[in-house]
């Protein structure tokens, strides 16, 4: 593997407290080293690209997206889903296991790891189901699970309603240091429901989902975690209640983390008027007041991290009505140019943005896989660089994910992931940055 500089870009790495502007030197896959100012490498033979006004930071790392393989093709692979992870920064992705078969034992979770080492351009990490057939009835074989190498278990897509069981598996994820990933929604509030419940909803015609679905399996999660020690991630927390109870919680020293998506934190509700069914995605997009609570629940630490719970779904999967549309937002390719409106706006400064996307969700999987979410030296060379300042039109044709169902298309965004280094290898590249031999 040849030796990349990346000279004179303004390299921001929260987890060793580095923000400057200098150069990155990667050898045999690794960050080799890393300082102010340009540098020129011992070995002779290197290739340089150019950083000038550009972010180094480290690639970002995705505790939440739906790679649909095996059993949902059509919508997105292993192949399409971590080339659109590598146009959007990200070169750690841990994919749900709702997929059919579900990953709910060790051939399966096998599977997705030999398809991602065979046709994966970034690193994928999967996660194993809680329940067996994530019918929610009996706990998955979480030992062979966790020997097959899932970083955490979910039933993501369903929620577990049965509390037995999630104390049960709160109870075995203390045993195996691996968090209990939960998709808090009382079903018996939100069946039905296609959008926020409120005036809107009311106006538009459609069921709502309220705050309470999300909020009323927070709380019994967060007394559960208490109960049994275990460790519990609540995954995208939408409600200004939610995140009252996640502040609640870790005060009292609940052993807790909780996500937010990078569409709850900048779309509003408003976006289903005109019944865009790419706007259509569970949880709902919530209101103004609710984004300023999970924007204040960041800046607090609160809330962990931000995941993108990548949704990717076939145009006509969405080309229906309303009522009858598939949940869900294809997120990887559009994350940081939404997420960077909260930065311009003055709303969350950069690093903490960068954090919550590298090291934060890094720690949350205990960095078992060797050093992610960092440019530290003899850690993996994932790297992602991108351009804080070029307009750029979100246009669903160039998307490598086979999900083109976003609420963003058309729009304007400032941001730009420019190239993504996996491992050591380029594995995104814009067409204006161009890497030259020494
Ligand atoms: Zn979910």
């Amino acid at each position: 593997m040849k030796t990349l500089l990346i000279q004179g870009g303004r390299i921001i790495d929260p987890s060793q407290g580095i923000d400057e502007t200098g150069s990155l030197l990667i050898t045999d896959g690794k960050i080799s080293w890393l300082g102010r100012g340009e540098m020129t490498p011992p070995q002779p033979d290197y290739d340089v690209l150019h950083a000038q006004g550009l972010i180094v930071c480290p690639g970002f790392v995705d505790l939440h997206c739906h790679l649909r393989q095996p059993g949902f093709e059509e919508k997105e692979t292993i192949a399409t889903g971590t080339k659109a992870a590598a146009r959007g920064g990200f070169t750690t992705v841990c994919c749900m296991p709702n997929t059919e078969p579900p990953l709910d034992n060790q051939a399966t979770v096998d599977y997705v790891k030999s398809i991602a080492a065979k046709e994966g351009v970034v690193r994928v990490l999967p996660i194993g189901c809680i329940s067996k057939g994530r019918r929610g009835e009996e706990l998955a074989e979480m030992g062979e699970l966790a020997s097959a190498g899932v970083i955490a278990y979910s039933d993501d897509g369903e929620p577990a309603l049965d509390s037995r069981l999630i104390r049960q598996a709160l109870d075995y994820s203390r045993a195996v240091d691996l968090p209990i990933i939960d998709h808090c929604e009382d079903t018996s509030l939100t069946k039905g429901g296609q959008m926020n419940e409120g005036i809107i909803s009311t106006r538009l015609g459609l069921q709502g989902i309220p705050n309470a679905a999300e909020e009323i399996i927070v709380a019994r999660d967060l007394a559960l975690a208490q109960l049994t020690g275990g460790r519990l991630h609540i995954a995208h927390t939408t409600t200004e209640g939610s995140v009252e109870l996640i502040r609640r919680a870790k005060g009292k020293g609940i052993k807790v983390t909780a996500e937010v998506t990078p569409h709850h934190l900048t779309l509003t509700e408003e976006k289903v008027t005109g019944y865009d069914t790419n706007a259509k995605v569970n949880p709902p997009l919530r209101t103004k007041k609710d984004i300023q609570a999970l924007i204040q629940g960041l800046k607090e630490n609160v809330i962990d991290i931000i995941a993108t719970d990548h949704a990717p779904h076939t145009e006509a999967d969405k080309q229906c009505d309303f009522a009858l549309a598939p949940f869900g937002i294809s997120g990887f390719e559009t994350a940081l140019g939404s997420l960077m409106k909260l930065v311009r706006n003055g709303q969350l400064p950069l690093t903490t943005l960068i954090a919550k996307l590298t090291y934060e969700p890094a720690r949350i999987i205990g960095n078992k896989f060797g050093e992610l979410g960092t440019l530290a030296i003899g850690a993996p060379a994932d790297v992602t660089i991108f351009d804080p300042d070029m307009d750029w039109v979100v246009d669903t044709k160039v998307f490598a994910s086979k999900g083109k169902n976003t609420p963003l298309a058309g729009s304007v965004l400032k941001d730009k992931v420019m190239a993504t280094i996996s491992r050591g290898k380029l594995v995104y590249k814009d067409e204006s940055i161009s890497v030259k031999e020494s």
